[in-house]
């Protein structure tokens, strides 16, 4: 149920709304618009509330949702949320677009510094590199660690580039989150409550990837926990599902950039690199999101994609990842002036 007070209601009568959900053992949470306020009632919800909330000064209309998320809900925001992201200050969400790069994971010092250099000269402003590495085998790498954390934050200060790393266990939520300025939580560890609500107790703006078979109302559900924890600072990414499809690693959901937009003001990234497993497909994919509205791309890029210790058959070279930036500067422009939706 969501509470949307009047234009020109008072603190006083604000305040009243959330004492009388109080009292009732339910939880308000608020959110100031530009335009609006509107309160977000958490908990059981008895039928008679929406009567006696309706009824309360400055209130102007109450709305029961059907939809089991509420925090991360387009009925809850009056507009597209924000994410400012590191003391660089990069902003992702409405008009603001951002290219997320850098390798699947960190390996060296000089891998990741310079990818970090490459990607920023063609227009990335934040730098992504796997420490902690999710992988299918046990015996594939599975990241750098604390050290991998420490080559990415040199490669912040040689650059001035925030960082975007995953972190998969609760208990690293704190050590991933004094290093990072994105928490990444990966597809594998979407419904990961514990890890959820981890890094819904931190203030660093956090990345939920959608899981392979997860639908978008289990991806706003997760995004749910960690706002409901208080970290309303989420980015969603769209990164493939599995399907009887073989030939690409996964396959891209296009449909979920425009359909999530019309379920939630979080922005939504996508991951084309995931998305295919193929680097010739990345770029394609890139043009496509993009043209359906993507907030941004993360993208897997290394110097040399051969010897890659993760993921080097969807990544790409920098001179491909210019290319891709080129193409997907094209489009931006071809949009220009143009209203959606
Ligand atoms: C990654 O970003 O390297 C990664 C492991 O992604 P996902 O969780 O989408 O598989
Ligand atoms: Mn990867």
């Amino acid at each position: 149920m969501i509470v949307v007070m009047g234009q020109g209601s008072t603190e006083g009568q604000v305040n009243a709304v959330i004492k009388h959900l109080t009292d009732r053992g339910l939880k308000g949470n608020l959110s100031k618009g530009v335009e609006r306020t509107v309160i977000g009632v958490i908990g059981p919800i008895a039928p008679e509330l929406q009567n006696e909330l309706e009824v309360m000064d400055g209130v102007s209309e109450v709305v029961r949702i059907s939809k089991p998320y509420k925090l991360s809900s387009r009925e809850f925001s009056a507009g597209d949320t924000v994410v400012t992201i590191g003391k660089a200050g990069v902003k992702i969400g409405g008009n603001n677009f951002v290219v997320f790069a850098g390798p699947c994971a960190v390996e060296s010092e000089e891998q990741v510094l310079s990818t970090a250099k490459a990607v920023q000269a063609a227009g990335a402003t934040v730098l992504r590199g796997g420490a902690f590495k999710p992988r299918t085998s046990p015996y594939s790498f599975r990241g750098m660690g604390e050290d991998g954390l420490k080559i990415l934050a040199t490669a912040r200060e040689a650059t001035g580039m925030p960082i975007i790393t995953e972190v998969m266990s609760p208990s690293d939520v704190e050590l991933v989150a004094k290093y990072t300025d994105v928490l990444q939580i990966g597809a594998r560890n979407m419904q990961n409550y514990p890890l959820l609500d981890e890094a819904g107790k931190t203030r660093t703006p956090v990345m939920l990837k959608r899981s392979f078979s997860g639908t978008y109302e289990d991806l706003l559900l997760a995004a749910e926990y960690i706002m409901a924890g208080g970290n309303n600072q989420v980015i969603l990414c769209e990164r493939g599902i599995r399907t009887f499809e073989t030939f690409t690693r996964n396959t891209m959901d296009i449909n979920a950039i425009p359909a999530i937009q019309r379920l939630s003001h979080l922005p939504i990234v996508s991951d084309p690199s995931h998305g295919t497993g193929k680097w010739y497909l990345v770029t394609p994919l890139a043009r496509a999101s993009v043209a359906a509205g993507a907030h941004g791309l993360i993208i897997e890029v290394h110097p040399n994609p051969d010897t890659a210790r993760s993921d080097g058959a969807q990544s790409l070279t920098f001179e491909n990842f210019a290319e891709l930036m080129r193409q997907v500067k094209a489009i931006q422009s071809a949009l220009q002036g143009v209203v959606i939706g």
